[in-house]
């Protein structure tokens, strides 16, 4: 192990130096709660930066994920479709609401959510007379899915979609910014995304009404009555008006940080994509992807090196990088649960997997760095082929 290396990690936290300022406003003002003036602000700027009519600001993704389908009045013997080449926690709030999940394939375009897989999920699923009570598409590493074609279909059966576009803020697709095109989308401010509180959430829709019952949701279900009283079972999910205050300055480098990401990605595919066996992540037409995580495929009867391979190298040499997501059809935890592939034979998540990684994107990343990676990997690959 090379440990005199400076490690290099694959998306670190990118303060711009103004989280501080509304951090110091939070402790001068005592509003050390949930809710209060950075909650309040940072959801009404989040809302108008994507453009839709309202936002609640909550404790995680996954938070937000669980609301919407607390809203979609999910429950036991339901079921929800959702993307299987994913982060589990697309998925766990489907068990949260006791309800049945059903994974649908990747196509090879996107990496998203396949339409032609949704069709036919969708299909028997209607012969069956259990169509799901929601569809969960996931936008993959700032990637848009197909969402005309899935939009078309899940309209056709009168199915709502929620986009978790916990990865995607700041993407956008024929225009529209990702997380806006269904009837719920969801952001996350984990450490690793974007733009981070360093944890955090965030539930979008053009159905005010909707927000405002999710608000009240996240709240306790407080019932306005002049001492504590609950009507229906609530949780705890606000976010705190501290992180909201690092939510505030961190939104207004968003667009400076989705510059960075995509200046990260075309370095690595300047260097990188005439090497053998590499291949890149497309970007779907008239869309704009974040590019939160730049991601290549390995085949290594070309490039004479395994993923797995490449990833314990790069470990080695002290560069953080991680395989794709393992798809969730493939996790011990949903083990028998039904899965819907892009075609009869082919299963596109799968490959990805096999042969997907994700190399250092953090728009901090120094040219030195992106430069320490790119070498490294061009070095390993030239001396096989
Ligand atoms: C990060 C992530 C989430 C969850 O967000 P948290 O804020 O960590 O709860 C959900 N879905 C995807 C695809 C993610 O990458």
């Amino acid at each position: 192990m090379l440990i005199d290396k400076e490690k290099i990690y694959l998306s670190l936290a990118h303060m711009s130096g103004n989280e501080q300022k509304y951090i110091n406003e939070a402790f001068e003002t005592n509003w050390i709660t949930p809710l209060g003036p950075n909650v309040d602000a940072f959801e009404i700027e989040t809302a108008s930066f994507v453009g839709v009519k309202a936002a609640v600001a909550v404790s995680s993704g996954t938070a937000a994920i669980h609301l919407a389908l607390q809203l979609l009045d999910v429950g036991p013997d339901d079921r929800v479709f959702c993307s299987t080449l994913t982060f589990v926690a697309s998925a766990n709030p489907i068990l949260y609401q006791g309800a049945e999940p059903v994974f649908i394939d990747s196509e090879p375009e996107t990496w998203n959510m396949s339409p032609q897989a949704l069709e036919r999920a969708l299909k028997e699923a209607a012969i069956e007379g259990k169509l799901p009570k929601a569809v969960i598409v996931v936008h993959l590493y700032g990637q848009s899915a197909k969402m005309d074609e899935i939009s078309y279909l899940c309209n056709k059966y009168n199915i709502p979609i929620i986009e978790d576009a916990a990865e995607s803020l700041g993407s956008t697709y024929k225009g529209k910014a990702s997380g806006t095109m269904g009837t719920f989308g969801i952001y996350s401010f984990n450490g690793n995304k974007i733009i981070t509180t360093s944890g955090g959430g965030m539930l979008v829709s053009n159905n005010r009404d909707a927000i405002e019952k999710a608000r009240f949701l996240a709240t306790q279900a407080k019932d306005s009555a002049p001492y504590y009283q609950h009507s229906i079972m609530g949780f705890n999910y606000r976010m705190s008006n501290i992180l909201a205050g690092i939510g505030r300055a961190q939104l207004e480098v968003l667009n400076e940080r989705v510059r960075d990401r995509r200046a990260i990605f075309d370095y690595y595919y300047q260097k990188l994509s005439n090497l053998p066996g590499i291949t890149f992540m497309n970007e779907l037409k008239d869309t704009q992807s974040n590019r939160w995580l730049t991601t290549i495929l390995v085949e290594e009867k070309d490039a004479g090196i395994s993923c797995e391979s490449l990833l314990k190298n790069l470990s080695e040499e002290n560069i953080e990088a991680r395989h794709v997501w393992k798809p969730l059809h493939l996790q011990p935890l949903f083990k028998g649960t039904a899965y819907y592939s892009h075609s009869e034979n082919e299963n596109v998540a799968e490959l990805l997997f096999e042969k997907g990684i994700c190399l250092p994107s953090g728009s901090g990343m120094t040219k030195e760095q992106q430069e320490r990676v790119i070498n490294f990997i061009l070095n390993i690959i030239k001396v096989r082929v």
